[in-house]
C-alpha cells in the first residue's frame, strides 16, 4: 500500500563549530505525526553526484521503496564522452546535458535533490555535511547537516596534476562541460589575438601553438577535434593559419593511447604524423608559466616550449572530501576509496561507492574468500571433505569472475593435484583435509582482481547494479532463508558486480575512428566513426539530447562549426 510517511524538512538549529547548521531530517518522528500504526518509515537513501554512476543508480532505483535524496553540486547530468566535441563546438554545450529534476520528474517525483556540494562525511554519526551551490538562507548560511541509512559515494574525481608547479594557474582542464567552454573560448581567443596587428611572426605562433599535456583518450581526442576545427573551419576565416598554427601533445610514456590494443597506438601515433600534430613522447612537465611549458626528456634535459594554450589531461585525482573520508575510516594513502565486490565500503555502516571515486580492493576479495571457508566449515572443526573443498573452490571461480587464478606455488599444485587423485578414488569425496593448509596454500595464488578502468561504462553498470540490489534489499531481508547458497550474518546476500566490457573508442580526426570491442576485435577507419555516431545518439540520456546531439552533427555537416566566442 501507499507509504504514510511523507517527508518533511525539520529545520533545527544547532550550535556546532562556531556557526550555525540547519539540520535536514525528511525521517517522520511517530510521536509527532500520531502514525505509530503505519508502515515503518522508508529507509534514507543519500546520493552523492548526479554523473555517470550516480545517475544510472536513480534510473534504475524503484524509488517508491526508499526516500531519496540526491545531493550534487551541479544540477544536470553531463553526457562526458562528448566533452571533447564542445571545446570546438561540433556539438553544443546544452545538447550533452540533462536536467537531474528531469530525470526525477520521470521517475515520478518523490526524490529529492539539493544542488550543493557535500563538504564532510561522517560515517560513525551516518551524516554529510553540505555546503549549497546557490546561496545562502536569510540567516546567511549555506551550510546544512543530512542524515541517512544509506549512502551512495558517486562524486566521481577530480583532475591529476601530480602537483606540477603552474598547473591549476596556466592550464585548462576537460572534465567538467564549463572546461570545454572555456576551452571553446580561450581557442577562438588565441586566434583572435594572433590576428592583432603589430604582432611579429614568432609572436603569432607562440600565440596558436596549442599544447595538450597527456597521451591518453581525453587528450588525444581532443587533439584531434582541434586539428579538425582548425583546417576544416578556420582555415576560411584566418589567413595564414595553416602556416602558423601548430598542435603539440606532450606524453610521458613511450607512446599514446597505451590502454588500448598496440594497432590503435600505432595508427593514431601514424595518423597524427600525417596530420602534422606534433607528438613528443618520452617527455614529463615539470613547470608551467605564464609563457611556456618546461619538460624533461630522457637525455633531452630540460626544454621550453613556447604556447597560445595549454590542456592538462593525466588522469584523475581524489577529491578533498574522499581523502578526508579515507583517512577517518583507515584508508589514507589510498587514490580511491575501497569497496568489496558488492561495492560495500565494510568500514561504514550503509555505505556503498561507485564509479570514479571508488575501487574494488584486492585485500577485500581475500577477507571473502576467508569467509567463504568459515561458513563451509559449519561445525568449525577446522577440516572440510575434500567434495566440500571442491565447492569452495568452485564458489570463489563462480563469485570472482574478476579474479584470475595463476596457480603459481608448488604447494597449491599438490593440493590440486591431492584432490583431482581423492576425487577419483571410491571414498575419496569423503576424505577430511585440513583448512588451514589450503588457506595457506591459497595466499600463494595470485588473485588478481582487474584494475577496472576509470569510464562511464563502468560507471554507469555499477549504478545499475547497485540499484538492482536495493531493490531486492526488502525481498532479501524479509526472506533470509531464500536461495542463496552462501550466507553468514551481516553478509550481503547478492552475487558480486560483474563488469562487461563492451568495447573503447578513440575518435581520431577526419571522419576516422579507432574502436577496440570485445573478443579483440579492432576496426579503424570511417566505417567505426559510422559505429561511433550511431552509439553515442544511442545512448544519449533522453529524447531530447538524442535529437539535439543529432541536429548538432547535422548542423557541422552542413555549415561547419562556429568560429564566434560565446
Ligand atoms: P562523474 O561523472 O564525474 O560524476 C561525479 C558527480 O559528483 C558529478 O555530478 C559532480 O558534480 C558530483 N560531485 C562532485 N563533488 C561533489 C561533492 N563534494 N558532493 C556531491 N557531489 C559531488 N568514459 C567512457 O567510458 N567513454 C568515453 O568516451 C569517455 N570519455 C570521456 C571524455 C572526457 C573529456 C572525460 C572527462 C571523461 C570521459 N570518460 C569516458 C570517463 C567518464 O566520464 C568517467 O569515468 C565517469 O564520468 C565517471 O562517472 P562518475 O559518476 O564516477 O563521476
Amino acid at each position: 500500500g501507499r507509504s504514510p510517511v511523507f517527508s518533511r524538512l525539520l529545520v533545527v538549529l544547532a550550535v556546532g563549530g562556531g556557526g550555525v547548521v540547519v539540520y535536514a531530517d525528511s525521517r517522520t518522528d511517530p510521536s509527532v505525526t500520531g502514525e505509530q500504526n503505519q508502515a515503518p518509515p522508508k529507509k534514507k537513501v543519500v546520493v552523492l553526484g548526479t554523473g555517470w554512476a550516480g545517475t544510472s543508480f536513480l534510473k534504475n532505483l524503484d524509488s517508491s521503496m526508499y526516500d531519496v535524496h540526491v545531493v550534487s553540486p551541479r544540477n544536470y547530468f553531463a553526457f562526458t564522452p562528448l566533452l571533447p566535441s564542445v571545446t570546438c563546438g561540433t556539438v553544443d554545450a546544452r545538447s550533452i546535458v540533462e536536467p537531474v529534476r528531469n530525470i526525477i520528474r520521470k521517475k515520478g517525483g518523490g526524490i529529492k535533490f539539493w544542488e550543493a556540494e557535500c563538504f564532510k562525511i561522517d560515517p560513525t554519526n551516518k551524516k554529510i555535511y553540505c555546503r549549497a551551490n546557490v546561496g545562502t538562507n536569510l540567516e546567511g548560511n549555506s551550510e546544512f547537516v543530512v542524515d541517512y541509512d544509506y549512502l551512495v559515494v558517486a562524486m566521481g574525481a577530480k583532475a591529476n596534476t601530480f602537483n606540477t608547479p603552474g598547473v591549476i594557474e596556466h592550464c585548462h582542464f576537460l572534465k567538467e562541460v564549463e572546461d570545454a567552454q572555456r576551452i571553446r573560448r580561450s581557442v577562438i581567443d588565441c586566434f583572435e589575438r594572433a590576428s592583432l596587428p603589430n604582432l611579429t611572426d614568432e609572436e603569432r605562433k607562440k600565440n596558436l601553438h596549442f599544447v595538450i599535456v597527456g597521451g591518453g583518450p581525453t587528450g588525444v581526442e581532443f587533439a584531434a577535434e582541434l586539428h579538425d576545427f582548425v583546417n576544416e573551419d578556420l582555415v576560411k576565416i584566418y589567413p595564414r593559419v595553416q602556416e602558423l598554427a601548430k598542435i603539440s601533445v606532450i606524453e610521458a610514456g613511450e607512446h599514446i593511447l597505451t590502454m588500448f590494443d598496440k594497432r590503435i597506438t600505432e595508427f593514431a601515433e601514424g595518423k597524427f604524423q600525417r596530420d602534422g600534430i606534433n607528438v613528443k613522447t618520452g617527455y614529463k612537465v615539470v613547470n608551467v608559466s605564464d609563457r611556456s611549458i618546461t619538460m624533461v626528456g630522457k637525455g633531452a634535459g630540460e626544454v621550453d616550449v613556447p604556447y597560445g594554450m595549454a590542456v592538462w589531461s593525466t588522469g584523475i585525482g581524489t577529491r578533498p572530501v574522499m581523502l578526508d573520508l579515507m583517512k577517518q575510516i583507515g584508508q589514507g594513502g589510498r587514490r580511491a576509496l575501497a569497496t568489496d565486490e558488492w561495492l560495500r565500503v565494510r568500514e561504514c555502516d550503509g555505505m556503498y561507492a561507485l564509479g570514479d571515486c571508488a575501487t574494488i580492493s584486492q585485500r577485500k576479495v581475500m577477507e571473502d574468500i576467508s569467509a567463504i571457508f568459515r561458513v563451509a566449515d559449519a561445525d568449525n572443526s577446522g577440516t572440510l571433505t575434500v567434495k566440500e573443498i571442491q565447492d569452495v573452490l568452485g564458489d570463489i571461480c563462480e563469485r570472482y569472475p574478476q579474479v584470475e587464478l595463476y596457480l603459481k606455488s608448488k604447494q597449491m599444485k599438490s593440493l590440486v593435484d591431492l584432490l583431482d587423485d581423492s576425487m577419483g578414488k571410491a571414498g575419496g569425496e569423503d576424505m577430511e583435509l585440513n583448512i588451514e593448509q589450503f588457506k595457506k596454500a591459497l595466499e600463494h595464488v595470485d588473485f588478481q582482481v582487474k584494475n577496472l578502468p576509470a569510464t562511464a561504462q563502468v560507471a554507469a553498470q555499477q549504478g545499475a547494479y547497485l540499484a538492482r540490489c536495493f531493490n531486492l534489499m526488502q525481498d532479501v531481508e524479509g526472506n533470509p532463508e531464500g536461495p542463496l547458497r552462501i550466507r553468514e550474518s551481516g553478509r550481503h546476500r547478492f552475487r558480486p558486480f560483474r563488469y562487461r566490457h563492451l568495447g573503447q573508442f578513440a575518435p581520431l580526426g577526419g571522419e576516422q575512428t579507432a574502436a577496440q570491442l570485445p573478443g579483440d576485435w579492432i576496426s579503424i577507419g570511417y566505417g567505426s566513426q559510422w559505429l561511433w555516431y550511431s552509439i553515442y545518439a544511442s545512448k544519449q540520456v533522453s529524447w531530447r539530447t538524442r535529437v539535439a546531439v543529432v541536429s548538432n552533427w547535422a548542423r557541422r555537416f552542413i555549415f561547419g562549426r562556429d568560429s564566434s566566442c560565446i
